[in-house]
């Protein structure tokens, strides 16, 4: 558990893990393990019957224990899941496609804290099957020919009286599900929406915000929820000229667009430019390609000193992998 930051303790032969406002707590008997969850809703207790389940099999393989969750009704969706269905399509530029989507009982997605959702892209030519909880408190398998793709992406906007959320794709080459999707999307198509996740951007006197075309929603999210005060950076790595977005942004953000093709340097050589004012709060983020994000994290970390509490890099697409 310790890789995942959980504290555990264990007194008498049980064990008890805080995550977040829920715990979990591990009682092993001669014959079985006893596993709890408590959680103040639905959802957490989902997902820390989830977590527990996943370690369980995890640790005990090669064996497979038989898990088994009371309180829980059997194939019934997650909680967190949703499904949506396309209301328009958008193009902002050559590669950036809008989606707005629309279904019901969006309130859990509206918040600051967490900006990315999991889509889950129907197998084309079939009715979808979406994802639902076994017994043992983890996804059914589902025909792998049935079986969704899921991707993730961030709600660049959300609108509960009208129920929609706007989904900004970038159109790749090499286009897996998500990009694919997006270039054929139609009004009244259907994809699947679990959520929402990640860390938002912290509270700070000072932001640099980092990013690449992936990362542009989430920028653009952020810039817009910023108080008019801020201060700090904006870098958003573009593959073109014709790729730029108007953003709205607090006066005191300086945003510097990249262009790839017209060999501007790369963003993580644009990021050592940047000095941090380390006498103020700041906090730093990146969302890009993994190399990238490696040389960013490492820099910040490393020669720059910044705290892990003040800095946040992720790694939104890896060139050559698919994306989960
Ligand atoms: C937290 C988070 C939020 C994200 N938000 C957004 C968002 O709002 N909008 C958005 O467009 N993306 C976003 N992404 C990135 C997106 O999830 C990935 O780009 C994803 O790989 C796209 O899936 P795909 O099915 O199109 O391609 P995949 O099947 O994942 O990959 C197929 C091939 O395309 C390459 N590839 C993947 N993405 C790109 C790219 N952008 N440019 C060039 N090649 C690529 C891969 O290396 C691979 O070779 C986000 C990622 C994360 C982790």
């Amino acid at each position: 558990m310790a890789e995942h930051d959980v504290e555990v303790t264990i007194d008498g032969g049980v064990a008890k893990a805080r995550l977040q406002d829920a715990e979990a707590v591990m009682r092993p008997t001669t014959e079985e393990l006893v596993l709890e969850a408590h959680a103040p809703s639905q959802a957490q207790l989902e997902d820390v019957a989830a977590f527990l389940a996943a370690h369980v099999l995890e640790f005990a393989h090669p064996e497979a224990p038989d898990i088994r969750w009371s309180g829980f009704a059997e194939r019934k969706a997650f909680s967190d899941f949703r499904e949506m269905s396309v209301v328009r399509v958008l193009d902002l530029t050559p590669h950036m496609r809008r989606i707005t989507l629309t279904g019901q009982d969006l309130d859990r997605f509206a918040t600051d804290d967490n900006l990315h959702v999991r889509l889950f892209f129907p197998p084309d030519g079939h009715a979808p099957e979406w994802p639902t909880r076994g017994v043992n408190g983890l996804s059914q398998a589902i025909d792998p020919a049935r079986r969704p793709q899921v991707r993730k992406y961030t709600i660049r906007r959300i609108d509960l009286g009208a129920g929609e959320v706007d989904i900004d794709f970038v159109l790749h080459a090499d286009a897996g599900p998500g990009s694919d999707w997006a270039g054929r999307a139609r009004p009244h198509d259907v994809i699947g929406m679990a959520g929402p996740g990640g860390r938002g951007i912290r509270a700070a006197d000072w932001h640099l915000l980092v990013g690449d075309e992936t990362a542009l929603p989430a920028i653009a999210r952020a810039l817009e929820g910023l108080p008019a005060t801020a201060s700090g950076v904006a870098i958003v790595e573009i593959p073109d000229e014709a790729d730029r977005l108007a953003l709205s942004k607090p006066e005191g953000i300086q945003l510097r667009w990249l262009h790839r093709t017209n060999g501007s340097p790369s963003l993580d050589e644009v990021v050592r430019e940047i000095s941090i004012p380390k006498d103020r709060a700041h906090f730093c983020w990146a969302g890009a390609e993994f190399d990238a994000i490696q040389k960013i994290r490492r820099y910040w970390r490393d020669e720059c000193g910044v705290a892990k509490a003040d800095q946040l890099a992720v790694a939104y697409w890896r060139r050559g992998a698919e994306g989960d």
